[in-house]
């Protein structure tokens, strides 16, 4: 389609004419080819934008260069736009997530030009760029999941919940919870397991929900720590875990020892958890994991954050599990903390042979599979060959 200069024209529900006009000084016509407008939709619609902003749409040849481009480009032929998404926030969204979704919705060139920016166009024929890497920079896959390496571990979210002694009767056939963090136990002496501990344990087990474990700190030293981490290492031997095992830090005479000890603190037990064979990670509050906790902790373990009641957490940092709120759940008399984890945890573990995962108590299904070999016979210069290949 051709339209003439600062046409107001309501293209589609989101667009103008007018947006896609040249931006050099001549106010002439411009082209729009229809494809690119009903892509830009479906962009709009998979990534749940409240705008996209286009800053380049047709350019006229002597624009094009006067911009950098060769002229040849999707640009001169209306069949391109360089725009930046903006999401719910209000902020733009991440180039690379357009990117991936332009793959989806079907766009044949699309590259990514810098954090927020991205050309997409029409082409016949398919160009997947990163201009970030040089202006005709080819990505070397045709996945812009893969080059970017996001979604391919990307978990979707899953449900569950957090249970202790608090929680005295779960009906575990009505539970319908993805997974259970169960508390192990609190304190210094292994004596002090929860009390509901191992019915908990051994009620998700038999259902195969997987299992966290999480371990309630009064330590004021690291070297309380240390004698908490080797509690609940004695308390949690011998048995699997699909999730972290946690440290809870919550009372209030430790956040009053202020971030340096409190961080000493946390550092001490999960040091001692972790040598033990353990994925371990910290459990917290929005505030304490702000304030209290080192960035170097936060960075390097996995982080279950405790923050109630809000729509989206603030929290800067990165997060696996979100305790959203105290409410009711399936099977659970009484209520008990809901949680959203967003990490694959049991694949993370298993892999890593951690948890009781590993070589020390291996477990009937992680036993690898002897490989399959493929029986093949072909014939090189007359002389029949035969055998069987393994794959790598
Ligand atoms: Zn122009
Ligand atoms: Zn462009």
């Amino acid at each position: 389609m051709t339209y003439h200069y600062g046409d107001t024209e309501q293209i589609s529900p989101h667009f103008r004419a007018l947006e896609f006009q040249c931006k050099c000084s001549a106010r002439h016509e411009f082209q729009l080819d229809e494809k690119l407008v009903e892509l830009l939709e479906k962009l709009y619609t998979a990534l749940n934008c409240t705008a996209i902003n286009v800053s380049s749409g047709f350019r006229c040849l002597s624009h094009d260069k006067a911009v950098g481009g060769s002229g040849t480009g999707q640009h001169i032929h209306g069949k391109a736009a360089d725009i930046c998404c903006i999401g719910q926030d209000g902020q733009p969204i991440d180039s690379r997530l357009v990117c991936i979704a332009a793959q989806e919705v079907g766009f044949s060139g699309i590259a990514r030009i810098n954090a927020t920016y991205t050309h997409v166009d029409t082409r016949v024929g398919h160009w997947y760029g990163d201009e970030t890497q040089g202006s005709n920079y080819c990505i070397p896959c045709n996945d812009f999941r893969e080059y970017f390496g996001i979604g391919k571990e990307a978990a979707p979210m899953k449900k569950g919940i957090d249970i202790s002694y608090c929680q005295k009767k779960v009906d575990w056939n009505a539970v319908n919870a993805e997974f259970v963090i169960v508390r192990a136990g609190y304190g210094r002496y292994s004596t002090q397991k929860d009390s509901m501990f191992e019915s908990h344990y051994a009620g998700a087990k038999k259902r195969g929900i997987p299992v966290g474990a999480y371990w309630y700190s009064y330590a004021k030293t690291p070297e309380e720590a240390r004698r908490e981490a080797d509690a609940c290492i004695a308390v949690i031997a011998g048995k699997q875990f699909e999730y972290p095992i946690y440290y809870d830090v919550e009372e209030k005479d430790q956040l009053a020892l202020g971030k340096t000890k409190l961080s000493a603190i946390i550092r001490a037990f999960l040091e001692r958890v972790e040598a033990a064979g353990y994925f371990v990670g910290l459990y917290g509050s929005y505030s304490s994991l702000t304030n209290l906790t080192d960035e170097s902790i936060r960075s390097r373990y996995a982080i279950w954050l405790a923050h109630w009641d809000v729509e989206k957490s603030p929290y800067s940092g990165a997060y696996g599990i979100w305790q959203y709120k105290v409410g009711t759940a399936a099977g659970v008399t009484g209520d008990c903390d809901l949680d959203y984890c967003y990490v694959d945890y049991p694949a993370k573990i298993k892999a890593k042979g951690l948890n009781g995962y590993g070589s020390t108590h291996p477990p009937a299904d992680t036993e690898p599979e002897p490989a399959k070999g493929v029986e093949i016979e072909l014939t090189i210069d007359g002389k029949q060959y035969k055998g069987t290949v393994y794959p790598k």
